[in-house]
């Protein structure tokens, strides 16, 4: 059987990377590779036919010396201690890469969510944040929606929250229905980041935008809405996937009747309507294209299909897609990788002007939002960019290098207690 390649060595290796061109000295570089606190949770849920179940959850706070923890909730049934703690370890530098003050965390539980009902999924949400409430907090980590969990869930968390609290918390998470303290603009965020960065790509690249063969894998939060904002720009998106394979059409897919038919299907692929031509989410990836989006799970490009991508730019909306073997081939045939730290940050970036509009009690318009957001991924591309040239780096190993520095630096200024 094939080794699952394993994300925490992913993380680990791209830190490795960093810390030799930062040149980090031992002590600080043990303190930023470690997770700062690992909580691992069974918990019975009550289901639908009266049966208790014991489910698995996790929340790991990675660092948070720039600020409170930061990062999503993922019910998926590949969940475990290793994923939680490479995906909190990349919020933290992704906050820093956007230079907003947040450490970082993530949280999920080991779970089938297609196969439980909405009963199920809340009971199994608010007895999670019970088992997990002494970790989060407006001034200490803030839960977020990631894979398979959505607005609904975190009005349930938040919910739980203030019950426990016995007042109304607003910004114990961020990703809320907009009825609930949630911030204009939070659901489009991450997608339009991409979308932002991907242009920033482009214009390296000498491509236009209109007209532009552009690959999503993943229709979800991200891809979907990515998906959308290219569209929307001209560009023709000719594949796009979800977790049961993908639809082609290399003179450009309908993309509002892509996002119905998994809106009313909950899948891209229907006997009910035709959109394109069926494809495997291997193939997709190795389509010919200007653009490639992935925008699903953890190590979809690897050192077995990296030489025969044929996008010359790729754009991560998933966080850890590519493998470092695979960046390294990616590297030397030339294709412009925007890593996930800072392609995927539109998220992150929303999710704080959320949280800050909730400890302020005030509300920002969409065109304010949206505005500041186009803003900070421009001026990360561009910082990234410059370190790339600098050091002659890839564009993750620059990303990181800002990243991490940042981390670095700020762990230097506030010193060791006691
Ligand atoms: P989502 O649950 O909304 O969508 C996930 C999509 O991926 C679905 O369409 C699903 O069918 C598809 N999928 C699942 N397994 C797949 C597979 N093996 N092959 C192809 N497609 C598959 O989740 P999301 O929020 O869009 O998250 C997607 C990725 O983006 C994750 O890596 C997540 O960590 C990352 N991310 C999300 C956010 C956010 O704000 N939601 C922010 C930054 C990064």
């Amino acid at each position: 059987m094939e080794k699952k390649i394993s994300p925490l060595d992913v993380a680990m290796k791209q830190v490795d990377i960093a810390a030799q061109k930062l040149n980090l000295e031992p002590g600080l570089y043990e303190k930023i590779k470690q997770t700062k606190r690992d909580l691992i949770v069974h918990f019975p849920v009550k289901m639908d036919d009266g049966r208790i179940r014991v489910f698995t959850g996790y929340r790991v706070q990675h660092n948070m010396t720039r600020g409170p923890g930061k990062g999503g909730i993922r019910y998926h049934p590949d969940v475990d201690l290793d994923e939680v703690r490479a995906l909190a370890m990349w919020m933290t530098w992704k906050a820093a890469v956007v230079n907003i003050p947040f450490g970082g965390a993530k949280g999920g539980v080991r779970c089938d969510p297609k196969s439980m009902s909405i009963q199920e999924l809340e009971n199994m949400t608010r007895r999670f944040t019970w088992e997990i409430a002494m970790m989060i907090g407006p001034d200490k980590d803030i839960p977020a929606p990631d894979v398979y969990t959505n607005p609904q869930v975190m009005a349930w968390i938040m919910d739980t929250y203030s019950t426990l609290k016995g007042y109304t918390v607003h910004g114990v998470v961020t990703g809320k229905p907009l009825e609930l303290g949630g911030s204009l603009g939070r659901y489009e965020a991450t997608g339009k980041g991409v979308f932002v960065t991907a242009l920033e790509a482009i214009k390296q690249r000498k491509i236009k935008i209109h007209g532009a063969r552009v690959v999503v894998q993943g229709c979800g939060n991200v891809g979907g809405i990515a998906a959308q904002y290219f569209d929307k720009a001209g560009a023709k998106v000719i594949a796009i996937s979800d977790s049961r394979g993908g639809v082609y059409n290399k003179k450009g897919l309908n993309i509002s009747e892509v996002l119905d038919c998994k809106k009313k299907y909950s899948c891209v692929i229907s006997k009910k309507i035709k959109l394109g031509d069926e494809i495997s989410n291997e193939e997709l990836l190795e389509l010919n294209c200007d653009i490639l989006v992935p925008s699903a799970l953890e190590n979809q490009i690897t050192e077995k299909n990296a030489s025969k991508i044929k996008a010359k730019i790729i754009t991560e909306g998933a966080n850890g897609p590519t493998t470092p073997d695979a960046d390294r081939i990616l590297f030397e045939k030339n294709v412009f990788l925007v890593p996930d730290i800072l392609a995927n940050a539109g998220g992150v970036t929303v999710s704080y002007f959320e949280w800050v509009q909730n400890l302020q009690e005030l509300l920002w318009s969409e065109e304010e939002i949206s505005d500041r957001l186009t803003r900070i991924m421009k001026r990360s591309f561009a910082e990234v960019f410059n370190i790339s040239r600098r050091e002659k780096v890839d564009m993750r190993t620059a990303a990181l290098i800002l990243g991490i520095g940042r981390v670095a630096e700020a762990t230097k200024l506030r010193g060791i207690y006691p």
